[in-house]
């Protein structure tokens, strides 16, 4: 896979986009461009941060978009009964067309690690964990930008931990389980992480955007503005490549397309979301409309990844590469996501190789997967291939009786199957430092 560029192309530049200067784990730098952290961890209440983290509207940017506010305040009470609280920095991205956490972390450590400050001052916590997927170089990179942090003694513990593993591996439960067993797995919830997480104590698990949103809401505070809107970091990816991109939520998705300065498709089609996102054929007026004014019924784009098609591509075939790896991504514990997704994914390459196969059966059977697992796997996975049979409809019928002449570009690329279904490949490969 190819990133363009791994610096931040802004669409509407703010704070967050500013190219850093010198070097990103420079902490003298990082304060002279943000400001620093003030601090009193001995008389700061969660209120504070809650507050912030309403006025400034952050919610996960993980995928799910859960109010921030509302995580602070549920593993502030269960550490109320007596258990100390633990914060988990998310950096382990699983989607596999998603760069934008690793390239906030080469570009921006220290504001991931100011939210990750402000979020254990606010509740108490005197652990916490920055997950990655496994990569030395990061490692490193990170652990010197820790080191280079002037005061230690107001950061408590923090442990930096590499796993490596497919797709659920970087889902909260899984990370609970590795950080408890050393073996990631998706754990069937309820307690969710907020009540018992990990060792039992009430564990705050955050997308490490997500944590450098509230410290860039935490900074633009102090110097005066008392809320806004904050800009998204997402992956766009058409037949050039990826590029790491953010964009104000005023802008539309004209704004964004006009990054890969590719002539407008007049009929734009859309992977949205990633993996666990759908295919959409997109309108002109929703195409213009600014990204805060669409519903997230009519887009949601998760984890901010979007894919775009030439409209002579065969979406079936890019299709065709995101439901077999899905297929391969069962974590193995769950029967209908162990059996169903594979045996879906072959049922679904069956026809579009012109063999047997009933569509009808795929749309029945994918209704029957929402809520069968204990993570979202089966839910995901049903969204994506419904998004297929609806949007592909016309290049599915193609596939069967007349043969398909559109063009694969292989935007979409065939990820490598790490993980996998196999009863002896159970959980996530993981590694602990
Ligand atoms: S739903 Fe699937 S991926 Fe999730 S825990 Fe169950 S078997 Fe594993």
């Amino acid at each position: 896979m190819t990133i363009l560029s791994h610096d931040l192309r802004g669409v509407g530049w703010s704070s967050l986009s500013r190219p850093a200067q010198g070097d990103p784990t420079d902490f003298s730098e990082h304060s002279r461009c943000f400001g620093s952290l003030d601090l009193d961890s001995s008389t700061m209440q969660p209120k504070e941060i809650t507050e912030l983290a309403e006025r400034w509207s952050i919610a996960g940017r993980g995928g799910a978009g859960f109010p921030l506010a509302r995580k602070i305040s549920a593993v502030s009470s269960a550490s109320r009964l007596g258990r100390s609280p633990i914060v988990v920095a998310n950096g382990a991205e699983s989607e596999p067309l998603s760069y934008k956490d690793r390239v906030l972390l080469w570009t921006h450590p220290h504001l991931v690690l100011d939210g990750l400050e402000l979020i254990c001052a606010a509740i108490g916590a005197r652990e916490s964990y920055l997950c990655i997927h496994e990569d030395d170089t990061l490692y490193g990179y990170l652990q010197a930008a820790v080191d280079r942090r002037p005061d230690h003694s107001r950061v408590p513990p923090l442990r930096l931990v590499e796993i490596d593993g497919g797709f659920v591996s970087g889902q909260e439960t899984s990370l609970v389980s590795f950080l408890d067993s050393g073996v990631g797995q998706p754990r069937f919830q309820p307690p969710r992480p907020s009540v018992k997480g990990v060792r039992n104590r009430p564990t705050l698990i955050s997308n490490v955007e997500t944590l450098a949103r509230l410290a860039q809401a935490y900074h633009q505070d102090r110097s005066g503005s008392r809320s806004g809107t904050l800009s998204y970091l997402g992956t766009f990816w058409t037949r050039k490549g990826g590029v790491v991109y953010e964009v104000e939520s005023s802008h539309s998705l004209n704004d964004v397309l006009a990054l890969s300065g590719e002539p407008p498709e007049v009929e734009l089609t859309l992977l949205v979301g990633g993996y666990f996102g759908s295919f959409q054929r997109i309108s002109n007026t929703l195409r213009s409309t600014p990204l805060e004014r669409i519903p997230s019924t009519s887009l949601r784009l998760g984890a901010g990844v979007l894919v775009a098609f030439p409209s002579d591509a065969c979406m079936v075939r890019e299709a065709m590469r995101v439901v077999r790896y899905l297929g391969s991504q069962s974590a193995g514990q769950c029967g209908p996501c162990k059996f169903g997704l594979p045996s879906i994914a072959s049922e679904l390459e069956s026809i579009v190789r012109g063999g047997e196969g009933s569509i009808v059966r795929i749309w029945e059977r994918t209704r029957q997967l929402p809520g069968r697992g204990a993570c979202s796997m089966p839910d995901g996975f049903s969204q994506l291939v419904q998004s297929v049979l609806h949007t592909c409809e016309e290049e599915l019928d193609d596939h069967v009786h007349r043969g398909c002449t559109r063009v694969d570009y292989g935007i979409i690329p065939e990820v490598p199957r790490v993980g996998n279904n196999d009863d002896d490949a159970v959980g996530q490969r993981v590694r602990r430092h």
